[in-house]
């Protein structure tokens, strides 16, 4: 409770970002408070230990900012998955639905030593799609989904339901 206290005080509601209507919750207060910051960085590092993983996977762009500090805080090697077109060499790639049109996440196809546990980590859990990608993909590419971390879980868009498939019998954390 005092941990999730601290981090729901460093965050900030901006109203109609990225457009009208949506309030975005913005984490760069947290970012900027060192005592935060690290507390945050702390408790990922121990679900990543928790969970017995053998490599992060943060997502572009808030993911990388957490997850590979939580990695190298637990010892473990960080793997980025990225918009399409951004990594080198041969890729999977996993398409999933916005509100408009399409988006396509990336993993370098030899990312992962065939049966790697994995934790996935990102800020925001909203609607659920970026994240039941990168699920997807991480067992494409051989991994083993052993739980998925998030700072903040917006519940009312129902992203824990729709993970349920996806997720298995790997837990969902949000901080
Ligand atoms: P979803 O695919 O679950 O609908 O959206 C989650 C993705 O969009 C995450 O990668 C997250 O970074 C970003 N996102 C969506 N809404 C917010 C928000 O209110 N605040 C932040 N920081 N990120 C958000």
């Amino acid at each position: 409770a005092a941990l999730s206290d601290l981090l729901l005080s460093r965050i900030r509601d901006v109203a109609d970002y990225p457009k009208p209507g949506v309030m975005f919750k913005d984490i760069t207060p947290l970012l900027a408070d060192p005592e935060a910051f690290s507390a945050l960085v702390d408790a990922l590092a121990a679900l990543c230990r928790e969970r017995g993983a053998d490599k992060v996977v943060g997502l572009e762009a808030r993911g990388f900012i957490l997850g590979a500090p939580a990695a190298a805080r637990a010892g473990l090697g960080f793997v980025p998955v990225r918009k399409a077109g951004k990594l080198p060499g041969a890729t999977f790639g996993q398409t999933y639905e916005l509100e408009y049109g399409t988006a396509e996440i990336e993993v370098l196809t030899d990312a992962f030593v065939p049966g790697d546990k994995v934790i996935v980590i990102d800020d925001v859990l909203a609607t659920g799609g970026t994240a039941e990608a990168a699920l997807e993909l991480v067992r494409r590419a051989g991994g083993e989904v052993v739980g998925l971390a998030v700072l903040l879980e917006l519940g009312f868009l129902g992203g824990r339901d729709r993970l349920a498939k996806a997720l298995g019998d790997a837990p969902l954390d949000a901080l």
